[in-house]
């Protein structure tokens, strides 16, 4: 396994607090990787400096989450998030705490944190602080709540989003005790945001298991979203072939819920989880084109291309040959490239050209869809002399 050292940028700030007397560390996911032998994607830090403290020691810091005790500190143009330690209690709204307490202890602020995995500490000696058994847990490739799961997932319902979305991203499963209080608190969800839960859903959907999709609707988590799945997770194999794309991936997701009735429009589904109006109108329209047979030839798919554009299109065709198998990719894929047009705007006349011919109105467009649908079928002849003849020929009749 790689050994991940933190980069310099990090150490200067770990070392900075120690040597003007606070505490600092690694914690979080970027421990988390490291143990793992990954990369992290962000280092973040936690220090017992309150955020003033940690102005004062970095000039140029700017105080980004002061509520939350957050300051972004830069350095050499990269930006680490510093937060200092700090304790949280109680959640009228399974949402937020109702009180965040900066405090002196490490441990304290580990044990508001959501998984054991995510609460192990290091700092720039190489001191590690494990205090709920995150590393062996990590070994196991186990997801545990810090302390009593129905509890933790009571105080935030998002968590058991995290836990099912980590277990996609990492393979790891969730421990038995864990699990079952998800299964019991799943109806908290329903009091969450929807556009917390759709991110969720959609780093779930962009990890390498997104089939593991089909343990938030089976658990009950996305019940205020779709009604109850009647197959099993076989239907939600085929996300994985997809490409890593939220457009082709949810679609995906609608696919294999239409397919069981759990949902029974796309369009309302994604309207209701607040995705945003490109991915809605694609996926509608992408899901609408299963319903029947995708083209079968060129001249077909061009049509489509006209009446759709290409990025439906495209999600459509690698929905169908991950969900259905078929070579449609391929087929669109060759269309595209052979650069022949499929849309008014790439015939080789324009409107203009066709107004100086003294067309105009709509007998100018009815000619532009007349030259188009020819080119369809005769792409060769997608030239400027022959289609001006056609259509001042055609303006004659
Ligand atoms: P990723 O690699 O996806 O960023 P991460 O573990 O860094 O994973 P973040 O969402 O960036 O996850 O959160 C950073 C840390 O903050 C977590 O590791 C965890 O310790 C803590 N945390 C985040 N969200 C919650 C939550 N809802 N409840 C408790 N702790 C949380
Ligand atoms: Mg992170």
């Amino acid at each position: 396994m790689e050994k991940i050292i933190p980069p310099k940028y990090v150490m200067h700030i770990l070392m900075t607090l120690r040597s003007r007397g606070h505490a600092a560390y690694l914690v979080g996911g970027c421990v988390r990787d490291m143990l793992l032998g990954v990369r992290p994607q962000d280092w973040d830090i936690c220090t017992s400096a309150l955020p003033e403290q940690v102005l004062a020691v970095f000039p140029g810091s700017r105080p980004t989450g002061l509520k939350h005790g957050t300051v972004s500190v830069k350095v050499n143009s990269r930006w680490v998030e510093v937060t200092t330690f700090r304790s949280e209690s109680g959640s009228a709204d399974h949402r937020h705490p109702d009180r965040v307490l900066f405090v002196g202890d490490l441990r304290s602020d580990l044990s508001r944190r959501d998984f054991t995995m995510n609460a192990v500490a290091l700092n720039d000696e190489g001191l590690l602080l494990d205090p709920f058994g995150g590393v062996q847990d990590i070994r196991d490739r186990l997801i545990r709540c810090v302390g009593v799961p129905e509890l933790r997932f009571e105080e935030d319902a998002l968590r058991m989003f995290r836990a099912l979305r980590f277990s996609a991203r990492l393979g790891f499963t969730l421990e038995p005790e864990t699990m079952r209080a998800l299964i019991k608190k799943a109806p908290l969800a329903a009091e969450l945001a929807a556009e917390r839960v759709r991110d969720e859903l959609e780093k779930l959907l962009l990890s390498g298991a997104p089939e593991t999709a089909y343990e938030l609707f089976a658990s009950g988590l996305m019940a205020r979203w779709a009604r109850p799945l009647l197959a099993g997770k076989e239907r939600f194999v085929p996300l994985a072939r997809l490409p890593k794309k939220a457009l082709c991936r949810w679609t995906g997701l609608c696919v294999a819920l239409l397919g069981q009735g759990s949902i029974s429009s796309a369009e309302a589904f994604l309207r209701e989880l607040r995705l945003d109006g490109r991915t809605l109108g694609c996926a509608t329209v992408a899901a609408g084109l299963l319903k029947e047979p995708l083209p079968a030839s060129p001249a077909e798919w061009k049509r489509l291309l006209n009446r759709c554009g290409v990025e439906p299109v495209s999600c459509a065709a690698a929905v169908s040959d991950a969900f259905f198998g078929g070579g449609s990719g391929k087929a669109l894929k060759a269309v595209l490239r052979s650069g022949e047009c499929f849309s008014v705007r790439h015939l080789a006349v324009t409107g203009d050209d066709l107004l100086s011919l003294g067309l105009s109105g709509r007998e100018l467009g009815e000619m532009l869809r007349f030259l188009l649908d020819y080119v369809i079928d005769y792409p060769e002849n997608n030239r400027r002399e022959l289609l001006l003849a056609l259509a001042a020929g055609g303006g004659e009749d």
